[in-house]
């Protein structure tokens, strides 16, 4: 028995953030909700318009091809890929086919085949009252980047990775808001797998199977669970001495299924040819699409951010979660250049990744987020952070102040000294705390007398009670032993 080998490649989508559409002066607006209202002649596809090449959208595709070292076209141009769809007016999608903007590169290891521009189409909805399907063109010409990967991914979780790492660069490129579940990140995965009958026969070498490819995936999850249940049914289909077809299926979230949609048309069916109506571009003639001027304008790029935080040593997770998000991550770095040197970058971590996050997603309860949203100020984290590291006060005390300081720009230590929850000192106040409570629990200090260790544990309770958790436990099981004797 040979053993099965699974192969995917992706298929990514993303709408860039550009001002106006990829081929005229038509707004493009992800959240617009009243529909046909960012509209015009030409991506309507009124005849005798003519289009004309959107600058930031190249150069958006241009600087993610930087960021993934691939090769950046010299000469590049545009296609028409010919096919009828309601949601498609021209009759044909203008694209990229032979001369993509970018071609290789490297995301997590993984070999991207290319990097390409097209237009959006525009959103059809279907109205289940009229039994109809309404057309919105504000998609319509929308710009639009396609990333397709190598065959060589080889599990779910893998290809669940990848997509959420592309999701990130283009966030911090500014490329794209890429919400998969706003349809701004769509996903699709080719699945196959393979027979490798040959011990150590190098991955590479593997005659590949016949591929599915699997649409409509509108989470990451829906993704990696499509993935593996598309690689378990083929390898259940060879295992039965059946074959897999070549076809396109869709995800059923419902059932958890993949269902068979159409098979799937080669290439030749769309008759792909230059669009007679664009030129074609010389990239290396315009000074800001050159590599150097690119690269110059470069942000800090997630994996970048990730190695720096490790360097400050900071925990693998927590430096994966706080890249994870922009917003987040700058208000670490902030944090960092106001913690005092008492304070380790680890510590400060802490407590954004655990405390600060969840106060976070109580608040705003979503999952991207604006700095202006975190409802703790740098300033005051910092304070909360120097006061628990110099053990003014408690872990737990400072937990409570930072939930406090939520949405409210008081000093936490002034809060902190008119409550009286700064760590009592051992000597003075916590003595006289002791004693009042020893007063006052005759008969708890009698079972205490008597050999009952619960007492002491009580009589401890009370004095942490009495001091709002601010006393250092042992030190108060110490007095009270003393005291008792
Ligand atoms: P098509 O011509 O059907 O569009 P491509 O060769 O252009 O196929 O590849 C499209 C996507 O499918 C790419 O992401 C590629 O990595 C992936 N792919 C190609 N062959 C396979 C295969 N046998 N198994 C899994 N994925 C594959
Ligand atoms: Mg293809």
């Amino acid at each position: 028995m040979g053993e099965y080998l699974p192969t995917i490649g992706l298929e990514i989508h993303a709408e860039l953030k550009t001002r106006t559409k990829m081929f005229c002066s038509s707004k493009n607006d992800p959240d617009e909700k009243q529909p046909n209202v960012n509209i015009c002649p030409v991506c309507l596809a009124h005849p005798g318009t003519l289009p004309v090449i959107n600058r930031e959208a190249v150069k958006h595709v241009l600087r993610v091809g930087v960021a993934l070292a691939g090769k950046l076209a010299d000469y590049t141009e545009f296609d028409r890929k010919n096919y009828f769809y309601p949601d498609l007016p021209k009759g044909y999608q203008i694209s990229q086919y032979e001369f993509p903007l970018v071609s290789g590169g490297l995301l997590n290891g993984i070999g991207i085949t290319r990097v390409h521009l097209e237009e959006d189409t525009a959103s059809s909805i279907h109205d289940e009252e009229s039994a109809s399907t309404i057309i919105d063109f504000n998609r319509s010409g929308v710009p639009l980047l396609e990333l397709v990967t190598e065959p060589v991914i080889t599990s779910a979780e893998e290809a669940g990775i990848f997509a959420r790492e592309l999701q990130l660069l283009l966030r911090y490129l500014g490329a794209s808001e890429a919400n998969m579940e706003k349809g701004e990140m769509r996903v699709e995965a080719n699945v196959s797998v393979s027979r490798s009958d040959l011990k150590g026969v190098p991955r590479s070498d593997l005659r590949l199977g016949t591929k599915v490819e699997i649409k409509n995936l509108n989470s990451f999850r829906a993704m990696e669970r499509a993935v593996a249940y598309e690689i378990k049914r083929q390898t259940e289909t060879l295992e039965r001495g059946g074959i897999v077809v070549q076809e396109t299926r869709g995800w059923n979230e419902g059932k958890q299924v993949t269902f068979p949609q159409r098979t799937k048309e080669g290439s030749a069916d769309y008759r792909y040819f230059p669009d007679p109506d664009l030129p074609s571009l010389h990239l290396s003639e315009v000074q800001d699409f050159s590599t150097e001027a690119l690269s110059v304008s470069m942000p800090e790029l997630p994996w970048e951010r990730r190695r720096r935080y490790l360097a400050l040593g900071i925990k693998k997770e927590d430096a994966a979660t706080l890249t994870s998000e922009i917003a987040l991550s700058s208000y670490f770095d902030d944090l960092v250049a106001e913690i005092p040197s008492s304070v380790t970058p680890q510590a400060a971590a802490n407590y954004v990744t655990n405390d600060l996050v969840k106060i976070i997603r109580d608040t705003a309860g979503r999952d991207t987020l604006d700095i202006a949203e975190i409802p703790v100020s740098v300033r005051n984290l910092s304070t909360i952070l120097r006061l628990v590291t110099e053990k003014s006060i408690s872990s737990r005390i400072a937990k409570d102040l930072l939930l406090e300081s939520a949405g409210n720009d008081k000093d936490p230590e002034q809060v902190a000294k008119e409550k009286g929850l700064l760590r009592v000192s051992e000597g003075g106040d916590l003595l006289q705390i002791v004693e009042s409570i020893i007063a006052e629990h005759v008969s708890v200090v009698a079972d205490y007398k008597k050999g009952k260790l619960a007492a002491l544990e009580y009589l401890v309770g009370q004095g942490m009670r009495a001091t709002r958790g601010a006393a250092d436990p042992e030190a108060l099981k110490k007095l009270f032993v003393e005291k008792i004797g």
